[in-house]
């Protein structure tokens, strides 16, 4: 098992380095290989994604990342911005999938904006496709039409193997979860959304085991807000995607426990938290490196088939928060607060509990 190690900037670094304390804990026998990404690779080699990066992700099984951004960088041009570093890599490895699970952890359900009636129990995870549509499509730009009157254009675009790949991806998470898929789009509008319901739906029937419906996008959001748990997985394209995970995401409380995995054709896949750099509260021992360490209790499930290590990572995490550790960004009276370090160590000592 080859792991490249990409923490990036900000917190990334900080809650990268706990997550590895877990890696080291679980997976003794995996060798680990650093690489510098976004800020960090621009610090090191002038360019967000530099070739010796890219090169150690394509020679890894999978990539345990934290994240990229500065404080400023929208005044940069795109190419020069750190959040190309993590574009670029997705793109490279075709990274389609990107799954984000919404798991309500009971001890953490005053946390939520939602009653707790609504969000107790909750469990689901949001597939959103990663490479195409809008964001990608051409014709794209702004351009100035003959009146001098300027005019803004993107496009939506799939392609039935585009849409393929990720439906399939989604029938088998469902399998090994509640086996319901639901796949939200705008049929009922766009084109491209009639497609991506009929691919979906012709995919949906190699697997008759596993419950498929549709939604469009703005009752699938009013659904997640009024009665979430009804959801198992969802699939959905790359910008329904961005903003249904985000809403999902603050279903559960704090960015500072959401973990991600994008995955390509073969096992190979990045994990990374939902959150980014956070450059306010970098550098002071006080970010939740839970997130992380989520991430790669995923990495343990999806591109190593440790099924039974994911489990235990997760439990050593569930078990620190009923023991009351709270890092600020889930700090309640009563709990006992702590910083990245002394977490990290805390779910390690979980661990050594749970495994003896
Ligand atoms: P952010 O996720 O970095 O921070 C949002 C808020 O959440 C901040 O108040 C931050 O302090 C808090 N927060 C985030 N993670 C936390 C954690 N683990 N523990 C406690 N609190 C946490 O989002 P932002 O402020 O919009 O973006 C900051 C930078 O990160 C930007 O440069 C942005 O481009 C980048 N970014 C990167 C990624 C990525 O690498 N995948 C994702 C999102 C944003």
């Amino acid at each position: 098992m080859k792991i490249a190690v990409m923490p990036g900037d900000g917190i990334g670094p900080e809650v990268v380095s706990q997550a590895l304390k877990v890696l080291r804990y679980v997976l003794p026998q995996a060798e680990t290989e650093e690489a510098p990404i976004g800020l960090a690779g621009i610090v090191a080699r002038g360019v967000p994604l530099p070739p010796e990066t890219l090169a150690l992700a394509r020679r890894s099984d999978a990539i345990l990342f934290g994240s990229v951004g500065g404080a400023d960088e929208a005044s940069l041009p795109r190419n020069e911005r750190p959040g190309t570093g993590l574009l670029q890599l997705r793109e490279e490895l075709t990274l389609f999938a990107n799954f984000r699970p919404a798991f309500m952890f009971p001890e953490l359900i005053g946390a939520s904006t939602l009653k707790p009636e609504i969000v107790d129990g909750l469990d689901l995870v949001i597939l959103r496709e990663l490479t195409g549509d809008v964001y990608f499509g051409k014709p794209r730009g702004i351009e100035t039409l003959p009146s001098g009157e300027r005019v803004g254009i993107n496009t939506m675009r799939y392609t039935e193997s585009e849409i393929e790949r990720v439906a399939h991806a989604a029938f088998r998470a469902a399998r090994r979860r509640r086996k319901k898929v639901c796949s939200v789009d705008k049929a009922n509008v766009l084109e491209t959304m009639q497609l991506w319901r009929e691919v979906v739906t012709r995919v949906g029937r190699d697997y008759p085991d596993v419950e498929l419906s549709h939604l469009f996008i703005d009752a699938a959001a009013m659904t997640l807000m009024r009665a979430p748990k009804q959801f198992d997985v969802i699939v959905t394209g790359n910008i329904f995607g961005d903003i249904l995970s985000d809403a999902a995401a603050m279903l559960t409380g704090s960015i500072g426990m959401l973990p991600s995995a994008s995955l390509g054709v073969d096992r190979k896949g990045l994990y990374e938290p939902v959150h980014g750099s956070a450059p306010d509260i970098a550098g002071k021992d006080i970010a939740n490196p839970l997130a992380a360490i989520l991430s790669f209790a995923m990495m343990l499930r999806d591109s190593f088939d440790l099924e039974d290590k994911a489990k235990l990572v997760e439990k050593a995490v569930r078990s620190v928060l009923a023991d009351g550790y709270r890092t600020g960004d889930i700090y309640e009276e009563g709990t006992r607060r702590v910083g990245t370090e002394e977490m990290g160590d805390a779910v390690v000592q979980a661990l050594r509990r749970l495994s003896n």
